[in-house]
């Protein structure tokens, strides 16, 4: 059984210890060293490598300061090469972490030009493309590109385990149903996701199956979702990526 740690840092990031090895862990998008490093020190565990989704200081921060006391491998976009990545990775390629994990990597542009998730063992570390009931803002990249981004995560199986990058978990269903209204599933993941904050839980990871329920971000084929973007962008969208962009500039303008 994959164990996964969540090490918390700034407000509201995510870093994930990714268990590969006895006594070893590849760390996600770890974006400041010091929570990474008390979580090291607490648990003994040594890091294996490092994993980078995207070049923004949230989800790098702590990485020079990481690998000047453990020199691993670093794992990251070769689109956007950001100081101590020493292992540029691309579309489909696998990389073999501890002894008999294997990871693949899914080009994913659209919250930025470099954004890269990696799928194996039936987890997803998805970054800032695809969060829980939401998705990245488009900072450098088109709505084609971030909805092509997003339907190559909806083709992966319903039981992937999303393991995103922030917990923007209520705000993001906040949005959710005002876009779709009659979405029972949204109204009950509400409902849930309200109480395990409530008791301080994070609500991340959450599976694929119910994103592609209750994220509007991925529910771009759905006839309600697209009438209500349609009647938000006051004309018609004519294929997937117009509604996405359309509901994606909707949330913007409510944020
Ligand atoms: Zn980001
Ligand atoms: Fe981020």
């Amino acid at each position: 059984m994959l164990r996964i740690d969540c090490i918390p840092a700034f407000d509201d990031n995510y870093i994930w210890a990714l268990h590969t090895a006895p006594g070893r862990v590849a760390l996600v998008d770890p974006g400041d060293a010091e929570p990474v490093i008390a979580y090291l020190e607490r648990t003994g565990l040594t890091p294996e490598a490092i994993l980078i989704t995207h070049h923004h200081g949230d989800h790098t921060g702590g990485v020079a300061e990481l690998v000047a006391r453990w020199p691993v491998a670093v794992y990251g976009p070769a689109r956007k090469r950001f100081g101590d990545l020493n292992r540029p990775v691309r579309e489909g390629e696998r990389l073999a972490l501890g002894s008999d994990l294997l990871f693949e990597v899914l080009d994913t542009p659209g919250h930025t030009r470099d954004h890269v998730c990696y799928v194996g063992a039936g987890v997803l570390f998805c970054g800032d493309t695809l969060f829980t009931a939401g998705c990245g803002r488009l900072f450098e990249g088109s709505p084609e590109q971030m909805h092509a981004s997003l339907e190559k995560l909806r083709a992966l199986p319903d039981d992937t385990l999303v393991y995103c990058a922030h917990e923007y978990t209520l705000a993001n269903l906040t949005f959710a149903r005002v876009a779709e209204p009659a979405n029972a599933a949204i109204e009950a993941r509400q409902q849930a996701a309200q109480r395990a904050r409530a008791a301080g839980e994070a609500t991340v990871p959450s599976t694929l199956g119910l994103e592609k329920q209750t994220n509007p971000f991925l529910r771009s084929h759905i006839p309600a979702l697209r009438e209500a973007a349609e009647r938000f962008a006051a004309e018609p969208l004519p294929n997937g990526a117009a509604v996405f962009g359309a509901v994606r500039r909707w949330k913007d303008a409510l944020d």
